[in-house]
């Protein structure tokens, strides 16, 4: 097929990388991205948030940064109604365990953050070892229990450990005790905010001290009792190809998987589609894509054509 002429350009973008205490070098022996050390634990890869605020890297917008064109061309991503570009999306490689944290809502964020986003995320689980878990929620039954057993340092009743495998999704809604394991390597969808409070940090010391804990914030914001383990984790592994599956919606986004075998073509009627490549490579109305590429295809794009044999997670807001 001929390279459509489409009003609007597919913006690639050049992530940001962040080097963190936990980090490790999967992000350049899994993904080829020259990283800036073998402690790199985060890729920002669709990402507006001053913290790290992703460049267009060719095209009409070479240059310009997310926010930038959010700033300048709002019609990019279809007035979704919110003041700053509304998603981040993450790749984490997580050598050791991360702290157990917690995140706000946009209510209580907005009275105790200087008014941050809260921050709702999930997680698409790119690799792990065998008989992997992570943390997610707790086993207090009430908000009483709750103080009790983070007052006196009950972490190993407190803490639920859930199992997980590669394909996995998880929905981590604002209250939700988690905390990413070592040797997983995830996409992470979220709200974009930087807002967490740290609840345990297993005793570490970094230089020689504990980092800072948000006890009493994290006590406000914890939902008691926790989601079940059942209803928190989804395996999404054998979807239909070839298709956009819809594999989670909430108020703050929607995640779509799309595993493409040949040629899959669907409509980009969003007010914004933001797409990471995770596996593979092939074609997108032309354009060559591969592992590790991130872009968004703007409002109005249209038609899409995906060609090739990839996968890819894409997600976007309502309007
Ligand atoms: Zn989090």
């Amino acid at each position: 097929m001929l390279k459509e002429e489409k009003a609007a350009e597919i913006l690639f973008l050049a992530p940001v990388f962040k080097q963190m205490l936990w980090g490790g070098s999967q992000l350049r022996d899994k993904f080829g991205y020259e990283i800036p050390g073998d402690d790199t634990g985060e890729c920002w890869a669709v990402s507006a948030h001053p913290n790290g605020d992703c460049t267009v890297k060719e095209g009409k917008y070479q240059g310009e940064t997310l926010s930038g064109l959010w700033e300048k061309h709002p019609e990019l991503f279809g007035g979704p109604g919110t003041d700053r570009f509304p998603l981040l999306v993450k790749i984490i490689d997580a050598k050791d365990d991360l702290s157990i944290q917690v995140h706000p809502n946009d209510g209580y964020a907005k009275i105790h953050e200087n008014g941050s986003l809260g921050k709702t995320e999930c997680w698409y689980i790119l690799d792990c070892p065998e008989d992997a878990s992570l943390v997610i929620g707790h086993n207090a039954g009430s908000k009483e229990e709750l103080e009790e057993m983070v007052h006196q340092g009950k972490w190993e009743e407190l803490i639920r450990q859930v199992p997980v495998k590669k394909g996995d999704f998880i929905q981590i809604d604002p209250g939700t005790v988690h905390a990413i394991k070592a040797d997983t390597l995830i996409l992470e969808t979220q709200q974009n905010s930087a807002i967490t409070y740290r609840l345990y940090d297993y005793g570490r010391l970094q230089n020689g001290k504990p980092r800072q804990l948000h006890i009493d914030k994290s006590l406000d914001v914890i939902t008691v009792p926790a989601k079940s383990a059942e209803d928190s984790v989804k395996s999404i592994s054998s979807l239909p190809e070839n298709q956009l599956n819809q594999i989670y919606t909430c108020e703050k986004y929607t995640v779509f998987k799309l595993d493409v075998d040949g040629t899959a073509t669907f409509r980009q009627g969003y007010p914004f589609l933001a797409a990471s490549v995770l596996e593979g490579e092939g074609r997108v109305n032309g354009d060559e894509v591969r592992k590790g590429d991130h872009f968004i295809l703007p409002c109005g794009y249209g038609e899409v054509e995906a060609q090739g044999n990839m996968s890819l997670i894409l997600s976007t807001v309502e309007k």
